[in-house]
């Protein structure tokens, strides 16, 4: 049993090659964080998909902004 590993960039575990970036299991990166070719997307982009996640499971925008914000800046990905 391996130990799934996390996106770098959202923190989803990844469990199978298809739920990497690319369809890759060395990608570091999930297939909601990255183009069709693999590549991590940028992190406007990556932003808004986290927020629509948020906002579909019932926050307001602003709320949803708050806490993406808190999680992105603790991801290897985007921390500063
Ligand atoms: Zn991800």
């Amino acid at each position: 049993m391996v130990e799934p590993r996390l996106c770098e960039s959202c923190g989803m575990p990844m469990k199978e090659a298809s739920e990497h970036g690319g369809g890759e299991i060395n990608n570091p990166y999930c297939k909601y964080c990255t183009t069709v070719d693999g590549k991590l997307k940028s992190r406007e982009e990556v932003r808004e998909v986290m927020i629509g996640l948020y906002v579909s499971k019932g926050k307001t925008r602003e709320e949803a902004e708050k806490v993406v914000d808190e999680h992105m800046a603790r991801m290897p990905a985007w921390k500063e």
